[in-house]
């Protein structure tokens, strides 16, 4: 496998594929290709095989778009996820692009329709699940038909260690087998090296090309907290983004309901997403949120995969997400559309003991388990880092941050970045908490070990006679807050582990003999007095992320009511008409005619067409 490593954001366009970037401009109203985008483009034009990984909002879809327009017959895109393809493919022919899917939602009748403009060579693009793709009759269908190549998305649901595995994925090899001449292209945000390979191996595609992105989302601001009072702190983080689309992750099906309760109590527009909810509750608040302004879902992971709405404002995880890996795709669905985004997390010694016993108790095998306690371990020395958030998650896939904001290399966009971590020498306090578990018998968990250390009276307390021992009291210089931080740093440092069958009980890892011996000293982070949300910095703003300027905004209001309107009629999502960010740049512009028009990004040929006139209306009657 051969790799290009790219961490450029825009590479100028060469002169050499004068096809490709006509159709970009032309179709679809863009002036340059991104990062990697030509080369891909040209490769695949080409008739060459290509593993593409790039972050989630990279621009990936051109990538086989363009090469699909460009060459000979019908590009097939084999998709997991059938809700979303009508979205997809309503996108494209917004653009003018021949587009369609194959799925089991179409009536029998449209489902011949395409069926014979695959068969005559008049689609562009097809979109079809990979369990219908190979079906026997389907893939005979092919054999007949003209086809411009194989894009394979979501290329990571054929890894079995990952969260998304699709068996049916790992039968796609078959087309290169039967198609060898096909050029096929396989594409991911998932980037850690072994689904990497694996994705090479399964699919066949060793020889293939590899497009390796940077996959820095310099517009994406990470920050962590501390979760004391993880509601309070949910709603100060979405008081910085009144009326934006966001996604609140939870871990259990339950949270996810009260989350979106109490929000909705709150007067916020927030819908609840998780595998539990009927099918039809789950596909309407789906298509809510995409089709609505403003929608807070809150869902566990079962929701996000293949979500391409551009304009995700914010990602906030109430709990620890499974791994980086999880978090970084997950918080990739935030600001797709490039513009400032914000990734929250929160999370507490609570989380990590819930995390642990799903692990230990769950059913699968010891290499499996090994795996997940490793990856629980590095998100959880994610979260207590004094680095460069964006440096770390960026280590976690091999790559190295280099294109600092500031001159230290750090990135300026992060809360330890924007707000340094203090640490202090916890020696005494880690020594005097170690030894209280070693006294209690390694068997209770942090609120009563830290009880005993502030020397409550509780009943638990004198049940068990904790107040006779020699380290009852001895904490009382320091409250429960700061406890608890102590805790879960020692849990994360390997001092303390957390008990194999989940009750939380605390006991001395392998490394707390030397600091109980005084031959170790023991530095923590200093817990920030941080806000959520854009207050990192200090303040709290109430305007919105995606910047605007004062004199625009009513025009750009303006322009968003004309959209959402349009929206409904056709009954596809607003963001399929025009991105956000077009109607921002219009309102910033105010052409006055078609051809001033033109010049804003995102706006192609069939587009003008359709709605210029409409557009340059909406200008006027805002003089
Ligand atoms: P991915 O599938 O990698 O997450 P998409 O293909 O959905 O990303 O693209 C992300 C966003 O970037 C889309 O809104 C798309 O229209 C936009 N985009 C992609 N390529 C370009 C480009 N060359 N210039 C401007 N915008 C682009
Ligand atoms: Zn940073």
């Amino acid at each position: 496998m051969q790799e290009l490593i790219d961490h450029s954001v825009r590479s100028p366009s060469a002169a050499t594929a004068p096809g490709a970037l006509a159709t970009l401009r032309r179709v679809f109203g863009y002036d340059a290709f991104r990062g990697q985008q030509q080369a891909i483009v040209e490769h695949v034009t080409g008739g060459g095989d290509a593993l593409v990984l790039m972050p989630t909002g990279g621009g990936k879809s051109l990538c086989y778009q363009i090469p699909a327009l460009l060459r000979e017959g019908t590009g097939l895109v084999v998709s997991p996820l059938i809700a979303l393809m009508q979205d997809q493919v309503e996108a494209l022919r917004q653009v003018g692009v021949r587009a369609a899917y194959l799925n089991s939602t179409l009536d029998a009748e449209t489902a011949r329709q395409v069926e014979r403009d695959l068969l005559d060579g008049t689609l562009d693009l097809l979109y079809v699940a990979p369990e219908r793709l190979l079906t026997p009759r389907f893939l005979s269908l092919l054999d007949r038909s003209p086809i411009a190549l194989f894009a394979i998305d979501e290329a990571h649901c054929v890894s079995q260690w990952g969260h998304d595995f699709r068996p049916e994925y790992r039968e796609l090899a078959v087309l290169h087998e039967r198609w060898p001449e096909v050029p096929r292209i396989a594409l991911t945000a998932t980037a850690d090296p072994p689904t990497r390979r694996e994705i090479a191996e399964r699919l066949a595609l060793e020889d293939a090309q590899c497009f390796l992105s940077s996959f820095d989302r310099p517009n994406i601001r990470y920050s962590v907290a501390h979760k004391d009072n993880p509601r309070r702190q949910l709603v100060d983080f979405l008081a910085s983004h009144p009326g934006e689309s966001g996604i609140v992750y939870c871990l259990s099906r339950r949270k996810v309901e009260e989350t979106a309760e109490f929000l909705a109590g709150r007067g916020i527009a927030a819908l609840p997403y998780h595998a539990g909810l009927p099918a039809e509750v789950r596909a309407q608040n789906q298509r809510r949120f995409l089709r609505e302004d403003g929608i807070v879902m809150c869902a566990t992971i079962a929701f996000g995969m293949g979500i391409d709405k551009p304009d995700v404002r914010f990602v906030a995880h109430m709990d620890l997400p499974k791994s980086i890996e999880g978090y970084y795709q997950e918080t990739g669905r935030a600001g797709r559309d490039g513009e400032p985004a914000e990734a929250w997390m929160g999370y507490g010694l609570g989380d990590v003991v819930l995390l642990r016993q799903m692990i230990e108790q769950g059913e699968a095998s010891e290499e499996r388990k090994r795996l997940e306690r490793h990856k629980l371990d590095q998100l959880l020395g994610y979260c207590e880092s004094a680095q460069c958030r964006r440096q770390a998650l960026l280590a976690a896939f091999g790559e190295r941050y280099e294109a600092g904001a500031s001159a230290n290399g750090t990135c300026g966009n992060c809360d330890n970045c924007l707000q340094p971590v203090r640490t202090w020498d916890a020696t005494e306090p880690a020594r005097k908490a170690l030894s209280c578990v070693y006294r209690t018998g390694q068997r209770f968990g942090a609120g009563h070990l830290i009880d005993v250390l502030r020397g409550a009276d509780t009943e638990k307390v004198r049940q068990f006679r904790h107040n006779e021992l020699s380290t009852y009291g001895i904490g009382a210089d320091l409250d429960a807050n700061a406890w608890r931080s102590v805790f879960r740093q020692l849990v994360v440092a390997g001092l303390l582990e957390v008990d194999a069958e989940g009750h939380g009980s605390l006991r001395l890892g392998n490394a707390a003999r030397p600091v109980l011996r005084g031959e170790r000293e023991v530095h923590l982070r200093e817990e920030p007095a941080r806000k959520p949300g854009r207050g990192v910095s200090g303040e709290r703003r109430s305007e919105s992320t995606l910047h605007v300027d004062a004199g625009d905004r009513v025009l750009f209001d303006a322009l968003r009511a004309w959209r959402g309107q349009l929206a409904r009629e056709q009954n596809v999502p607003a963001y399929v008409i025009f991105h956000d960010r077009t109607l921002r740049d219009i309102a910033q512009l105010r052409p006055a005619s078609v051809s001033e028009l033109a010049r804003v990004g995102g706006i192609g040929g069939s587009k003008l067409g359709r709605y210029g006139e409409a557009v340059l209306d909406v200008v006027r009657e805002q003089g």
